[in-house]
């Protein structure tokens, strides 16, 4: 992980970029600790509280440790704390009683993106939490690809949206980086999120409390085995497993064969109980005969243990296929499960408020990106692979 910078800066030197102020949610606890003894001339021996206080409790507030004023305006004047805005939260119960719960949150430059909190039963919950505003990879089942990539999130950001929710009362056991974007595209940011989410004096999630998810970024899956989290989980995408419906509705597909995306997961596997992840977004008249089972079945079989999820489509603004019926996905479960997987029917959650998978970047936060746009200057805003 490239470590962040933070070398006492000569005294009234205010080149842009050189007197930024350290991201306390950016930053593992050791690094703050490190930049708090370079930069600070007292008060650094508060940098485990400050670091606790800002990723447990959502605060920052160095006068209430009792520092004195000098040692108090040097931790504002040097580092930064800065939670993403709430927006606004939009709730749906599902059929058990438990809340679907939609957080669209606001970066400090205006840009909006979405947290949404899955509750699993009826007390726990898992954060479905986003990499970047907007994607890239265009997935035409996926509201989300239809927005373009804006920006990447940066880990500040990422860890800032968990922090922010907590700071509502939510308390997510478990985060699945599965919401706007794909996560492996953002790869730098997202290693040092997971870093700053596992520090035994912040968050402290324990590795197999995170899930990353992916539509196929072989890169980004190589890099992630380097990291050698035996226990973090996985998850593919897949959605197709032949290469004409995948390519067909999954751009990525034209760039990465199944056959490279296979080999890949075979690598990252790094324990022999490890359940790889596999995501089945099940679209009636593109990707739900028997066949595709068959074919599903047949590209799981080299890579070990695997859950299969299947998927309901959730319908967005512009459907490419109405959602299965119950007997269809039923079926559908059978044939996969008549192949040899373990099989998990996902019941649909928070389709009503656009929360569910694949609906993450309503209508009117897209018409509100579009407006954006108009107004950027050329070249201030990420390009799309959709544009
Ligand atoms: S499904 Fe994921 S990777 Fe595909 S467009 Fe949507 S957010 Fe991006």
């Amino acid at each position: 992980m490239q470590a962040i910078s933070c070398r006492r800066r000569p005294p009234r030197l205010t080149l842009v970029g050189v007197n930024d102020p350290v991201e306390i949610l950016g930053s593992t606890s050791e690094e703050l600790a490190g930049c708090a003894r370079e930069l600070l001339d007292r008060g650094a021996g508060c940098a485990a509280r400050i670091y606790r206080c800002a990723h447990r409790e959502g605060r920052f507030d160095p006068d209430g440790l009792g520092l004195g004023t000098a040692a108090s305006a040097g931790w504002r004047d040097s580092f930064r704390f800065r939670l993403p805005t709430v927006s606004r939260v939009i709730e749906e119960p599902t059929e058990r009683g438990a809340l679907v719960r939609k957080a669209i949150l606001v970066t400090h430059d205006g840009l909006e993106f979405e947290t949404v909190d899955v509750p699993i039963g009826t007390r726990r919950s898992s954060l479905c939490v986003s990499t970047q505003v907007g994607c890239r990879m265009a997935c035409r089942f996926c509201e989300t690809g239809r927005m373009g990539l804006l920006r990447n999130l940066t880990a500040a950001e990422i860890v800032g949206q968990v922090v922010a929710v907590r700071a509502l009362g939510w308390k997510p056991r478990s985060i699945v980086f599965m919401g706007m974007g794909e996560a492996l595209d953002n790869a730098d940011e997202l290693l040092r999120a997971l870093r700053i989410l596992t520090d035994r004096n912040g968050l402290a999630f324990a590795h197999d409390r995170l899930t990353v998810c992916t539509v196929g970024h072989v890169a980004g899956i190589q890099r992630l085995a380097e990291l050698g989290w035996k226990r973090l989980n996985l998850s593919i995408s897949l959605n197709a497993a032949d290469e004409e419906t995948r390519r067909a509705i999954m751009p990525v597909a034209g760039r990465t064969t199944l056959g490279e995306l296979q080999a890949a997961l075979v690598t990252y596997r790094q324990r022999d109980n490890f359940q790889l992840g596999v995501h089945y977004c099940l679209m009636p008249g593109i990707n739900a005969t028997e066949r595709d089972a068959r074919a599903v079945a047949a590209f799981c079989r080299p890579l070990g243990r695997v859950l299969v999820q299947v998927i309901p489509y959730n319908p967005g603004s512009n459907p490419i296929a109405r959602p299965p019926t119950d007997h269809k996905v039923a079926e559908f479960v059978d044939w996969l499960r008549d192949a040899g997987l373990r099989v998990r029917r996902r019941i649909t959650k928070g389709r009503g408020v656009m929360a569910a998978c694949g609906q993450l970047g309503d209508p009117a936060l897209r018409a509100r990106v579009r407006e954006r746009r108009t107004q950027a200057e050329p070249g201030e805003l990420s390009n799309s692979a959709t544009e």
